[in-house]
C-alpha cells in the first residue's frame, strides 16, 4: 500500500489512529470552476469570456445574483455559444442564495437548464430526491450532469453525520456529490480530506473560511471533482475562496496529484505571507511535486498531531508558534535549541518531528552581504569579527541575531523593553545589556552594526523607530527585521544619516532559501532555485503571458517575486478586465 494513501490520523486526533480507504480514480484531474457572481446578463456573459481566458476548465453561472432573471429569455443567452461548461445556479435562500421568486419558479430554471443541455446543475439536497426523480422520469435524453449540494454555513459536522448526509446524496439519483461545510478550525479540513478520499463517485468536497483554505488549495490531491477560484478578488461566491490565478499559477493545482508533497506556513496571521510564492516557484522551477501552502493554526500541537502524515512533509513556522515548535519536535537543532525558537519543522520518515532555525543563517547573511557589497568588509570568512553589534530586542528574532553575531565572533550589546530579558540573552552570548531608551546616547565607538528586532515600525506605524535619528551617525551598518513595508522609518533614518542599510526582506528570503534546502533536502543545490529560469504569469490586454526572468536577475534588480508584487501583477490587471466586464 502507497503510505501517502494512508489516512492515519485524518479520522481524528491523534497519532495513532489509522484509517485507510480506496481512492477515487487518480487519472481523474480536478477541475477548476470560476464562480460568476455578475448581477446583469450581459456582465455574466463577459465575465464567462474572462473566465475561460483565466484557464477556468467550468464556470458557474450563479443566476440566483442577477437581478430580475427572466429565465425564459435569459437561459438560452448565457447558454448559446458558451466557451466553457457551465453549471447551473438558482441557490435558494434558505441555502445561503439570493434567489427571490418561488421555489417552484427555481426548479424551473433547473428544469429549463437541464432540457437546454446545461452541462451540469446544482440541486439542493433538501429538494433533489424529488425533483431529480421527476426530471429522471420524463424519460428525455439529456446529457447534463446533476450536482447535488449540500452546504453548512456553521461548522463542519462529525464524520458519522458526513458520512450518513452523503449517503442520502447518493440515494437521490445525482451524478455529483457537493458536500460543502464551514471550518472552524484547520483541522476540520482533515475530515473533508477523508471524505473525499473515500468517496464512491465524483464528489465536490470544500470546507469554508479562512481556516478551511486548503480544502480548495489541496482539493486536487485528495481527489476532489472540482474546486473554486474567483475571478479575481472581490467577486468570490464564499468566504476564504482563492483566485483562480491563485490555483493556477502559485498554487499548481492543475498538476497536483495524489502523490503531491505537502508544505506549509505555520502562523497566525498568516496569509500576508511570502512564503507561498517563494517556495512555489521554487518547486515549480526544480520540477519538483511539492506545494507549499498557508496554514491558518489555532493550536499548534493539535493541527501538528492531525496533520503528522507522511505527505505533509516540512513546516515554516512563524508568529506565535516558533517555541511551541521548539517544545513539541522529538530532535532540535544545537543553534535553535540556544536561540530557544524553531522555525522550520520536517517531518522524518519515522514520524519524528526536527526543528531549525534559519532566521539566524537568514539575517546574518544579509548582514554580511551588505557589509560586503558597500565595501565595508573584504571577501572575509567572517566580516562581523571584532565589530559592536547592538541588537534592539529580545524575542525570537532577537535571540537569532544575538547567537549569530556571537558565532561570528561579534562583541554583542542587547537593548530591550523588557530589561531582565535583554539581560538574560546578553549573558546567553557573552555580551552586555542596556536599558532601551539609553540606546539613544549609547555610542562607545563609531562604525558599530545595529540590527532591530522589535516590531516597532512595522504596518501600520510606518513612521515609529527604535531610535533616535541622531544616534544612528555612530553606525556603519543598520538591519531591520520589519519587512513590511520594505523601508522602515529606521532605514530611512540611517540612510539618511549615512549607514549603510539592510532591509527585513533580505532576511526573509536568506531563510526561505535555507528552508528550501531542508525541504528539498538538496544540500548541494542551494542556488538552484535562484539560477533557474522563473516563470512569472501576468496579464497584457486581457490575455495572460509568461515572462521568462532568471531568478539572478531579478535577485540583483531587486525583483524577486514577493506574493505582493506577483499578487499586484494579477489583480491590478484582473480588476481592470472585471471593471471592464461591467461598463459593457
Ligand atoms: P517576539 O518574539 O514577539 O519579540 C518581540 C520583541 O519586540 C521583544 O523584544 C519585544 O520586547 C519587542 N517589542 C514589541 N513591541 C515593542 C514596543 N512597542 N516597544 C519596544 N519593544 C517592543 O517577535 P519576533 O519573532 O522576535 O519578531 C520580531 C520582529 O521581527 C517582527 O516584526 C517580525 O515580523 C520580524 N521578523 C522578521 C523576519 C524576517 O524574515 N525578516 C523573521 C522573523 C521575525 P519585550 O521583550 O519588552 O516584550
Amino acid at each position: 500500500m502507497n503510505e501517502l494513501l494512508d489516512l492515519k490520523g485524518f479520522s481524528g486526533i491523534g497519532r495513532g489512529r489509522e484509517k485507510k480507504v480506496a481512492l477515487m480514480d487518480p487519472s481523474k484531474q480536478c477541475l477548476i470552476c470560476v464562480p460568476l457572481t455578475a448581477k446583469t446578463v450581459k456582465k455574466m456573459l463577459f465575465q464567462l469570456e474572462l473566465a475561460k481566458e483565466s484557464g477556468a476548465d467550468v464556470a458557474e453561472l450563479r443566476v440566483d445574483l442577477i437581478s430580475g432573471f427572466d429565465a425564459a429569455a435569459d437561459l438560452p443567452v448565457l447558454l448559446k455559444d458558451k466557451p466553457l461548461p457551465v453549471i447551473v445556479t438558482p441557490r435558494a435562500k434558505w441555502e445561503g442564495g439570493e434567489y427571490k421568486g418561488s421555489e417552484e419558479s427555481r426548479q424551473d430554471i433547473l428544469r429549463m437548464a437541464y432540457d437546454l443541455g446545461a452541462d451540469y446543475i446544482d440541486v439542493e439536497l433538501k429538494v433533489a430526491g424529488g425533483f431529480i426523480q421527476e426530471l429522471r422520469s420524463r424519460g428525455k435524453d439529456s446529457t447534463t450532469k446533476i450536482i447535488v449540494s449540500n452546504h453548512n454555513w456553521d461548522f463542519t459536522p462529525s464524520d458519522e453525520e458526513i458520512h450518513a448526509t452523503i449517503e442520502q446524496m447518493w440515494a437521490t439519483g445525482g451524478d455529483i456529490v457537493k458536500y460543502v461545510t464551514t471550518a472552524q478550525d484547520i483541522t476540520d479540513v482533515a475530515q473533508v480530506f477523508h471524505f473525499l478520499s473515500e468517496s464512491k463517485g465524483p464528489t465536490i468536497g470544500l470546507a469554508m473560511g479562512p481556516a478551511g483554505m486548503i480544502s480548495r488549495l489541496l482539493a486536487p490531491k485528495f481527489g476532489g471533482y472540482l474546486t473554486f477560484g474567483a475571478l479575481c478578488k472581490g467577486q468570490e461566491s464564499a468566504p476564504g475562496q482563492p483566485t483562480v490565478q491563485d490555483l493556477i499559477e502559485v498554487y499548481r493545482v492543475k498538476s497536483m496529484d495524489r502523490d503531491t508533497m505537502v508544505y506549509g506556513v505555520i502562523g497566525k496571521p498568516v496569509y500576508h505571507s511570502k512564503g507561498p510564492v517563494l517556495h512555489n516557484k521554487g518547486f515549480e522551477e526544480l520540477n519538483l511535486n511539492k506545494v507549499y501552502v498557508p496554514l491558518l493554526v489555532d493550536d499548534f500541537n493539535k493541527f501538528m498531531n492531525v496533520f503528522n502524515r507522511p505527505d505533509f512533509h516540512g513546516f515554516s513556522v512563524t508568529i506565535p508558534y516558533k517555541e511551541d515548535a521548539l517544545k513539541l519536535c522529538d530532535r532540535v537543532e544545537n543553534a535553535a535549541k540556544i536561540i530557544g525558537a524553531v522555525n522550520t519543522v520536517v517531518r522524518e520518515t519515522t514520524g519524528e518531528y526536527q526543528g531549525y532555525n534559519t532566521d539566524c543563517e537568514g539575517a546574518l547573511s544579509a548582514i554580511e552581504k551588505g557589509l560586503r557589497h558597500s565595501g565595508l568588509a573584504n571577501n572575509d570568512e567572517t566580516p562581523l569579527k571584532g565589530k559592536l553589534f547592538v541588537v534592539i530586542g529580545a524575542g525570537g528574532a532577537g535571540k537569532a541575531l544575538a547567537y549569530g553575531a556571537k558565532e561570528r565572533h561579534a562583541r554583542v550589546v542587547v537593548a530591550n523593553r523588557n530589561y531582565e530579558r535583554a539581560k538574560a540573552l546578553a549573558e546567553s552570548v557573552g555580551g552586555k545589556a542596556i536599558e532601551l531608551d539609553q540606546l539613544s546616547d549609547f555610542r562607545p565607538e563609531t562604525g558599530m552594526i545595529l540590527a532591530n528586532s522589535t516590531s516597532i515600525g512595522m504596518e501600520p506605524e510606518v513612521t515609529r523607530s527604535p531610535i533616535h535619528k541622531d544616534a544612528l551617525s555612530a553606525y556603519a551598518l543598520v538591519f531591520d527585521a520589519v519587512y513590511t513595508p520594505k523601508q522602515t522609518q529606521l532605514l530611512k533614518d540611517a540612510a539618511e544619516m549615512g549607514a549603510v542599510t539592510v532591509s527585513g526582506e533580505e532576511m526573509f528570503y536568506g531563510q526561505a532559501f535555507a528552508q528550501f534546502r531542508y525541504f528539498t533536502d538538496l544540500p548541494g543545490k542551494l542556488r538552484a532555485p535562484v539560477s533557474a529560469q522563473c516563470s512569472i504569469g501576468t496579464y497584457s490586454r486581457g490575455r495572460m503571458i509568461s515572462t521568462r526572468l532568471g531568478f539572478d536577475k531579478l535577485l540583483q534588480r531587486g525583483l524577486y517575486p514577493n506574493s505582493a508584487q506577483f499578487g499586484m501583477l494579477m489583480d491590478k490587471s484582473q480588476v481592470q478586465l472585471v471593471n471592464l466586464a461591467f461598463r459593457c
